[in-house]
C-alpha cells in the first residue's frame, strides 16, 4: 500500500478502536485465514464468580460422590440454602481454606474464590509459604497445614486421590464452569485428603457468537485455545459457535505459542487474539497478534493490533479495514 493508503487505513481503524502497529500489519490482516481466540478474558468477560462449593466427608474422601455434599445454589451470594447446618459448615470450611490459600494469587479464578468467601463473611487466614503452580493451581500453608487448590494434575502430583470428586467435577464442567479440587495435607501427615470442590463461572461476551459467525461467513476458520480443561472449553465453544474439533484445551501457559505454531505449520495464517500475560508469546509468533485493550501491558506490547474496546466483533473489523484499505489502492 502507498503511505497515503496506509495512513487512511490506520486512521479508519483507530476511529473504530482498532490500533494497527504499523503499515505491515495493516496489509497482513486481510490474509488471515484462521482466528485463534484465547478463551478467558477474550471470548468471555474474564470476570469469574464463585458459583459452587461442594464438601466431601472428612473421612478420607472415601464417601461416594454426592454422599455428604454441601452444595450451594447458582450463586455463591445465595444465603439460606436448604442444606443442613453440618453440611453448610463443612462447605464453609472448604471455602475458607481454599480462599485463604488463594489469597496469594492474582489469578481471576483465585480472586473470585476470595471474593466469594469474603461475601459470605468467612474469616480467612493469611497463607504462609504460598506457591503458584502455573496452569495448575496453588499450594499454600494455611493454619499450619498444606492446602492445595487446583486441577486434577495438581492433586495427582501431590499424591492425593481425587476419584471421589470425579462426577461432581464433570457435572460442573459440562455446565461450562471451571471446577477446582480442594485438598489438605495435614502438618506431619504423608497423605493428603480431598476436602471438596469449588467452581467459578465466567460469562461469554454478548457479541462473541456474532463475531465467530461473521468470521466463518468470510471463510475464516475459528479456533479456541485455553489452559482450561477440555469439557469446560467445549461447553464455552458450543455457546459461541466454535467447532469442538477446533478447541485446544489444557494448553499450559508456556505451550500456547507452540500450539499457535502447530496451527500455522501447514501454512495457515493465524490471527491470535488474547488478553493475558500468558498469551504474549503466542501473540508474537502468530501471523497477526491481536491484544484486547483491557488486557495486560505485556500482551499489548507483544501484539501487532490492539482492540481498544473489549468487543470480539472488532476482530472482524480489523480484517475488514485491512481488506478495504488494500482494495482501494489497487
Ligand atoms: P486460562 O488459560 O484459562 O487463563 P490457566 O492456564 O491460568 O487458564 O490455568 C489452567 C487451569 O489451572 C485452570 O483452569 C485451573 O483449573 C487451574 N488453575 C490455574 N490457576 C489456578 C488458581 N489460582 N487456583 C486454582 N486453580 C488454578
Ligand atoms: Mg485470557
Amino acid at each position: 500500500a502507498t503511505p497515503a493508503a496506509t495512513m487512511v487505513g490506520t486512521t479508519i481503524g483507530a476511529q473504530h478502536g482498532v490500533l494497527f502497529k504499523g503499515g505491515d500489519v495493516l496489509e497482513r490482516a486481510k490474509d488471515v485465514d484462521t482466528v485463534v481466540f484465547d478463551k478467558t478474558g477474550t471470548l468471555t468477560e474474564g470476570e469469574m464468580e464463585l458459583t459452587d462449593v461442594v464438601a466431601f466427608g472428612d473421612d478420607g474422601g472415601t464417601l461416594p460422590d454426592g454422599g455428604t455434599v454441601a452444595e450451594r445454589g447458582d450463586s455463591a451470594a445465595d444465603e439460606g440454602s436448604a442444606v443442613g447446618d453440618g453440611a453448610e459448615a463443612r462447605g464453609d470450611e472448604v471455602l475458607r481454606l481454599a480462599a485463604s490459600a488463594e489469597r496469594g494469587s492474582e489469578h481471576p479464578l483465585a480472586r473470585a474464590i476470595v471474593e466469594g468467601a469474603e461475601s459470605r463473611g468467612l474469616d480467612l487466614s493469611d497463607p504462609e509459604e504460598f506457591e503458584n503452580v502455573p496452569g495448575h493451581g496453588v499450594r499454600a500453608t494455611v493454619d499450619g497445614d498444606e492446602v492445595l487448590v487446583g486441577n486434577r494434575k495438581l492433586l495427582r502430583d501431590a499424591g492425593v486421590d481425587a476419584a471421589a470428586a470425579a462426577e461432581t467435577m464433570e457435572r460442573l464442567e459440562r455446565e461450562g464452569k471451571t471446577a477446582m479440587l480442594v485438598a489438605r495435607v495435614p502438618a506431619g501427615a504423608d497423605e493428603g485428603e480431598l476436602l471438596g470442590v469449588v467452581a467459578d463461572a465466567d460469562t461469554v461476551k454478548p457479541s462473541a457468537e456474532r463475531a465467530v459467525g461473521q468470521l466463518r461467513e468470510r471463510g475464516v476458520d475459528v479456533m479456541m485455545i485455553t489452559g482450561d480443561n477440555e469439557r469446560t472449553a467445549r461447553a464455552v465453544a458450543e455457546q459461541v459457535g466454535i467447532d469442538p474439533d477446533n478447541v485446544r484445551a489444557g494448553v499450559l501457559p508456556e505451550d500456547k505459542s507452540d500450539a499457535v505454531e502447530a496451527i500455522q505449520a501447514d501454512g495457515r495464517r493465524a490471527m491470535m487474539v488474547g488478553d493475558g500475560v500468558n498469551d504474549a508469546p503466542a501473540l508474537a509468533v502468530a501471523y497477526v497478534g491481536t491484544a484486547i485493550g483491557s488486557g495486560t501491558d505485556v500482551a499489548i506490547e507483544a501484539a501487532d493490533v490492539t482492540l481498544m474496546r473489549d468487543d470480539p466483533l472488532d476482530v472482524v473489523k480489523a480484517i475488514r479495514v485491512s481488506d478495504a484499505t488494500l482494495q482501494k489502492i489497487k
